[in-house]
């Protein structure tokens, strides 16, 4: 189990057992965002995940062509999760949680990338992730 929140405190978020996989992403949604060049992230079941607070929703669809629902802090803007849509409309189970609102290092230095997708989107002086698995483009969500 790992712990993690917001910016400002209002959200916190907790998961039990571990990721289903873990991906260093560097889209062009991932970049604006989060403003930064690069999101990490933790695959999770929303069963696995529990939510305190009021995250603000804000529905795209991704370049995957997935219709994505990304969560903020309504307060501080921390981006704080991504959950896939289904064609239906309807939330899948798949939850994308940024890994870095994680409060505990230990947890992201046990969880190396397991894979980093869109990796025609890395700007050019960050290098491969050691060990993973390097797509272009997006592999299908579990
Ligand atoms: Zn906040
Ligand atoms: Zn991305």
């Amino acid at each position: 189990m790992a712990v993690g929140g917001c910016f400002c405190g209002k959200v916190r978020i907790e998961y039990s057992g571990q990721p289903i996989t873990s991906a260093l992403c560097h889209c062009f949604d991932c970049r604006k965002l989060t403003g930064t060049l690069y999101t990490y992230n933790f695959v999770f079941k929303m069963a696995d995940l529990k939510i305190t607070g009021s995250p603000k929703e804000v529905a795209k669809t991704a370049d995957s062509g997935n219709q994505i629902k990304n969560y903020f802090c309504s307060d501080c803007g921390t981006p704080l999760y991504g959950l896939k849509m289904e064609s239906t409309g309807t939330p899948g189970e798949t939850v994308i949680l940024r890994a870095g609102i994680l409060d505990d290092i230990a947890v992201l230095n046990e969880h190396k990338p397991k894979v980093e997708i869109y990796t025609d989107g890395r700007v050019n002086w960050i290098s491969p992730a050691e060990g993973a698995d390097q797509l272009i483009g997006m592999p299908p969500l579990p």
